[in-house]
């Protein structure tokens, strides 16, 4: 496995650690985009990678503050609110597992969450975690198996050589048939055919240390939170129960945000329109705050490179005219609740497997 720069050092290690299936607002956004039979797979699917995510963290035992939980979308806004009105009756319509979801209406949602100006929410099973120290105990689990693992390697070309591939690093190169290129944002560095397929965004997160009003068993939040004000303007709430500690996850669909979060592959720095936007409407939303003493309040911010594509899923298999390269390639910010099922399904795929045999939905875990 060859890594540009550190173990960790791309989204997988800076995510904001929601582990958060759709519980079935694509359904709409799919079905259009594709089809309501697949837009109910993407959605199935996104599900049993939570269940397979909590099952490889118990197996293993990781120590990665996994927290199975509930979790809100709370709705902000009119817009948003007929939207995911529609979304849910299609889901039912369609035949969705509904079982886990439960609606609140507004003013149940206003006690129930704490937002006072939520104009309803629905709540259904997430978790959230710390993902650099999954991804850390990922990589050592392999390396166990075997696995080598060159950290400030990048690969810069892939040529080939008779029936092999040679990947080429400053390094040194490595003689292989099989090639991965499991490097989301940056795909198209070495596939210039994913150029326009998958584009680098620049995501942004916090972390604040909570007031008293949010500290402590009695007074946290219960659940984590999609707070929407639009389908593409939201902000993710997670309250840490391992040490209380809030990160909020910012969007792209921010009023205001200018180009200089797209196609940038720089995660050096954060954007201060951003962080100071998010701030705001966090204590805004969240009117019991209260005042912060020294200590409280914003601790840091930072960002990672998404993979976006035109029709919201990855790209996962061989490579087209590239006979042994595959790739897994852009999760469009949502990696977390489908890599777990998407890179097993891969394997199958590299092992001769056909396309039917990546199907997981019916298979027993
Ligand atoms: C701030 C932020 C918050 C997010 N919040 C969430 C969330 O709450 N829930 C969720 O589901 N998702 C979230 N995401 C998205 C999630 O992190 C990604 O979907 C997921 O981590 C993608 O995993 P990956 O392994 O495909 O890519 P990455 O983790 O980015 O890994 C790709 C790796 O390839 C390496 N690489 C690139 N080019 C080369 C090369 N030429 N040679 C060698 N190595 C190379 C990179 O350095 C990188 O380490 C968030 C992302 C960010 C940035």
């Amino acid at each position: 496995m060859l890594e540009a720069r550190e173990a960790c050092s791309g989204a997988t290690g800076r995510n904001a650690g929601h582990c958060r299936p759709d519980a079935f607002r694509g359904f709409t956004a799919f079905s259009k985009r594709i089809n309501p039979e697949q837009a109910m797979k993407i959605i199935a699917h996104e599900k049993l990678v939570l269940q397979l995510v909590k099952a490889f963290i118990d197996k293993h035992n990781i120590d990665c503050d996994f927290d199975y939980c509930r979790t809100f979308d709370v709705v902000m806004g009119e817009e948003f609110l007929q939207y995911i009105k529609g979304s849910f009756e299609a889901y039912k319509q369609a035949g969705g597992d509904m079982s886990d979801i439960a609606w609140l209406d507004a003013e149940t949602a206003k006690k129930a969450t704490r937002v006072l100006s939520a104009l309803g929410a629905y709540e259904w099973t997430a978790a959230n975690l710390h993902p650099a120290k999954l991804c850390l105990a990922i990589l050592g689990l392999n390396k166990a198996l075997g696995m080598k693992l060159f950290t400030h390697t990048p690969a810069v070309s892939v040529t080939s050589s008779g029936n092999d591939w040679v990947v080429n690093t400053p390094r040194g190169s490595i003689t292989t048939s099989i090639v991965v290129h499991a490097t989301n944002a940056f795909a198209a560095t070495l596939l210039p055919c994913l150029q326009a397929q998958v584009r680098p965004v620049r995501a942004q997160a916090h972390k604040l240390i909570p007031t008293r009003a949010y500290s402590g068993p009695d007074k946290m939040l219960t659940h984590t939170y999609s707070l929407r004000f639009s389908l593409f303007h939201f902000y993710s709430v997670i309250q840490r129960k391992v040490d209380g500690a809030l990160v909020l996850g910012t969007s792209r669909g921010i009023p205001g945000i200018g180009q200089e979060v797209f196609e940038t592959t720089d995660d050096s720095v954060h954007n201060k329109t951003i962080a100071v936007d998010c701030l705001a409407k966090f204590k805004q939303v969240f009117s019991d705050w209260g005042e912060e003493v020294q200590g409280e309040g914003h601790e840091f911010g930072w960002t990672g490179i998404l993979g976006l594509t035109k029709d919201a899923v990855p790209f996962i298999g061989p490579v087209p005219c590239l006979p042994g390269q595959f790739v897994i390639a852009g999760f469009n910010g949502h990696g977390m609740a489908r890599i777990f099922g998407s890179a097993p399904g891969l394997v199958k795929i590299i092992l001769g497997g056909s396309w039917s045999d990546t199907s997981m939905l019916n298979a027993s875990r």
